[in-house]
């Protein structure tokens, strides 16, 4: 035999060896990926693509715990929308919150913690610079209340309600007193068009799910002013 025969069965041996030893490991690695997006779809909701509440919450969290007094904690609640669900349909109510759920997402940071916490009621807990903090939520009303196009073309008129937190304001980097606060401050502001920075008076309101239950002294951001 002479040598370059040789030399290509022992390449072709090698290349046999290594696709051998090779296959169970390809067929882990798409095991490992489809488990992992299996994962990933669970902790997200499968209209707008937002974290659920329970994934939200997790690094929410994880987000104060890092950041602390440099987060804003932003509650989002759409306008009148069972008008929308009666008058138009269910269908295009769910065409609404993927919609807005994405404006949501493009407003916020990519390390933000967005989520839709059920209904029609959302939450991001982000970093925003304290100097820009009024302009950011001025944007983010503004973005809210840009009309929806269907599929079909037709657009729908939208809005929204805005109420943010922040734990130098509040005194606390607890999640839940955040949102407690920035929710009665979003339904302090509630059809308004304006965001509403909670103070230290909106961490104590008491009221059914921490809402409509008076009027403290507030800062108001959006496009009515
Ligand atoms: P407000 O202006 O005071 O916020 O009132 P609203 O009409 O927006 O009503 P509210 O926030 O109290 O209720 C939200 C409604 O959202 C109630 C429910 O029928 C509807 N809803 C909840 N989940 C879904 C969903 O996944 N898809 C659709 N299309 N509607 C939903
Ligand atoms: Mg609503």
């Amino acid at each position: 035999m002479s040598s370059l025969p040789r030399v290509q069965a022992r390449i072709g041996q090698r290349t046999l060896l290594l696709t051998t030893a090779a296959l169970p490991l390809t067929g882990w690695t798409i095991h490992a990926i489809a488990l992992h997006r299996r994962l990933a779809a669970t902790k997200r909701d499968p209209l707008t693509g937002l974290l659920r509440r329970d994934s939200y919450t997790a690094r929410a969290r994880r987000l104060l715990a890092r950041h602390g007094d440099n987060l804003t904690v932003v509650m989002v609640d759409i306008d009148h929308f069972k008008r929308i669900n009666d008058g138009m349909g269910h269908a295009t109510g769910d065409a609404v919150l993927a919609a807005l759920g994405a404006r949501l997402t493009s407003w916020a940071v990519p390390s933000a913690a967005v989520g839709r916490l059920g209904g029609d009621e959302f939450a991001v807990v982000l970093r925003l610079n304290p100097a820009r903090r009024a302009h950011r939520l001025e944007q983010l009303v503004r973005r809210l209340h840009a009309p929806v196009t269907l599929d079909d073309g037709r657009t729908i008129d939208v809005a929204a309600s805005v109420g943010a937190a922040t734990p130098d304001v509040i005194g606390v980097r607890d999640l839940s007193t955040l949102q407690r606060a920035a929710d009665a401050a979003l339904y302090d502001g509630k059809h308004s068009g304006r965001a509403v920075l909670a103070t230290s008076r909106h961490a104590t309101v008491p009221s059914i799910n921490g809402r409509r239950a008076g009027r403290p002294g507030t800062a108001v951001w959006g496009r009515a002013g």
